[in-house]
């Protein structure tokens, strides 16, 4: 049996040995084969080149360069489309994933389970921006995208290979892993761990990133947006009839106003209204 350990590397030189050290003697112990396979997505601090010398060491060591960033996502997809194992598990560069709960992970595969996904019981590593920030995202993906993403679950996870051929099927541009696993319906469980603080460098998630993914995830899994839209359509048309009905009465009846005006506003309120709604149908469809 083999286990892909597949990394996405996004300026991490400072921490690549730090990480190497600790994971290989992990990964000798247990009873599979493994391949690392790192992927470079786009660093500019020397990570490439740290990455070559250590695939050109170990033969089990492999490295995909991407051509430029394409962003966390994008690079863990890269790493699921050329992982080999019969388990393939992601984890971050940065040694946050501590390494050494890969065999409970395969272990709990063995008995059944087609994901794996570890689950941050405390994050003292993270400061309290981070925290609540993210404590505010899951709570509103949970809320209104998807009940079934489980709270405090990031992409920490073990596939098994019919996972993984399942995940490599869908090849969306924007992709929220987390949303398609738990859209899949795959048979997971969660373990729990905790979240250590960064062992080296810097967070490659400011709030703008993270705002980023938050809307990746909403408007591939939730239509929500687009009802907002009709939504919005119905009230606008409501209170546009409210003036239309007003502006004729003023023209009419108390001729207060300039002549030309009622039919330019009731027009504008028209087609304002009808757009929108129209937009919010399409979007439906
Ligand atoms: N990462 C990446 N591309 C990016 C941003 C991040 O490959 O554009 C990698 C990064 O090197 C790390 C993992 O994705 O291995 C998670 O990023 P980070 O630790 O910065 O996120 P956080 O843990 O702070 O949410
Ligand atoms: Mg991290």
């Amino acid at each position: 049996m083999l286990l892909s350990i597949v990394i996405p590397v996004y300026n991490e030189a400072t921490g690549l040995p730090a990480l190497m050290a600790r994971l290989r003697p992990i990964a000798r112990r247990m009873d599979a084969d493994y391949e690392v396979i790192f992927v470079d997505d786009g660093s500019t601090d020397g990570s490439g080149r740290i990455l070559t010398e250590m695939s050109a060491d170990d033969r089990r060591v492999k490295l995909l360069s991407l051509s430029r960033n394409f962003g966390h996502q994008a690079a863990i997809t890269a790493g699921l489309d050329f992982a080999n194992g019969d388990a393939v598990v992601v984890m971050d560069a940065d040694l946050q994933d501590p390494p050494e709960l890969l065999p409970d992970m395969l272990h709990l595969m063995r008995q059944g389970y087609d994901v794996v996904s570890a689950q941050r019981r405390t994050r003292p590593g993270d400061g309290f921006g981070k925290r609540s920030t993210a404590a505010a995202f899951y709570w509103f993906m949970r809320r209104f995208i998807d009940q079934r993403l489980a709270p405090e679950v990031g992409d920490f996870r073990l596939f098994s290979r019919p996972a993984v051929l399942a995940v490599r099927g869908f090849r969306e541009q924007h992709r929220f892993m987390r949303g398609l696993v738990a859209w899949l319906g795959l048979k997971e469980v969660t373990v729990p761990f905790q979240r250590e603080t960064r062992a080296h460098g810097t967070t490659k998630y400011p709030l703008l990133k993270m705002l980023q993914l938050a809307w990746t995830a909403i408007s591939s899994f939730s239509a929500l947006p687009l009802r907002l839209t009709t939504a919005l359509g119905v009230v606008v048309t409501l209170f546009g009839t409210g003036y239309f009905v007003y502006s004729v009465f003023s023209a009419l009846v108390a001729r207060t106003t300039m002549p030309g005006w009622t039919s330019l506003v009731c027009l504008q309120i028209i087609f304002s209204g009808t757009i929108l709604l129209a937009v919010g149908m399409v979007g439906n469809y």
